[in-house]
């Protein structure tokens, strides 16, 4: 069955300020759309049981995709997999703090949240060009990271750049903050801690964690 675009959890003007109505719909109706219509195809195009793949296990597996649709599936399939996680990670009226388990993960593991916010806008500015910013769960520990393009840190070994399993993700492609913000960057990251649903981060941690 072909992959589809999941609906928006809220309306495109919902993140407003902080991310703008027409950056949402250009992204998820666009960009999103494109990722999932050209998985589609790159799918079609491999043959063999890439059509029976969950999209979790396409984006396991990239690296043992067959050569001439490589590319394309870990481009798309990344892409797919990784803005269906960002739209649920987001919400009118989220930022703060986390609580419970993963506040405690985050005070153990990466020396609380002030510093832990430093590591991941360190992460998310350095990414050179496009790609990710990424906190994962990895040998059961939380680890801060990036990687360029649609890349995914489920791809572990077939990819250069942080592996584990991701539980919270920024997109910083020029297209997901140019229209409002230019070449701010900086200026994009520091505003999505006010949309973070920390409670999607929690769900996806409890997960990982097993
Ligand atoms: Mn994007």
């Amino acid at each position: 069955m072909p992959h589809t675009l999941p609906d928006l959890p809220y309306d495109f003007a919902a993140l407003e300020p902080h991310i703008d109505a027409k950056t949402m719909n250009i992204h998820w109706d666009k960009h999103h759309r494109g990722y999932v219509n050209n998985l589609n195809n790159a799918i079609e195009a491999a043959g063999g049981d890439w059509a029976g793949k969950s999209l979790d296990d396409i984006v396991k597996n990239i690296g043992s995709a067959p050569d001439a649709q490589k590319t394309a599936l870990r481009n798309n399939g990344g892409g797919h997999f990784n803005h269906s996680m960002f739209w649920k990670l987001m919400k009118n009226g989220g930022g703060g703090n986390p609580t419970g388990a993963l506040l405690s993960a985050i005070d153990s593991d990466l020396g609380g949240m002030d510093k832990f916010r430093e590591a991941f806008n360190k992460a998310a500015g350095t990414r050179f060009g496009s790609g990710w910013a990424w906190l994962v769960v990895k040998g059961g520990k939380l680890v801060v990271g990036s990687t360029a393009n649609q890349d995914n840190p489920l791809m572990g070994d077939a990819i250069a750049g942080i592996s584990g399993t991701p539980i919270m993700g920024l997109d910083v492609w020029e297209h997901a903050y140019y229209l409002n913000y230019q070449n701010r960057r900086p200026d994009y990251v520091a505003a999505w801690w006010n949309v973070v649903n920390w409670d999607e981060v929690a769900r996806l941690y409890d997960a990982a964690k097993g």
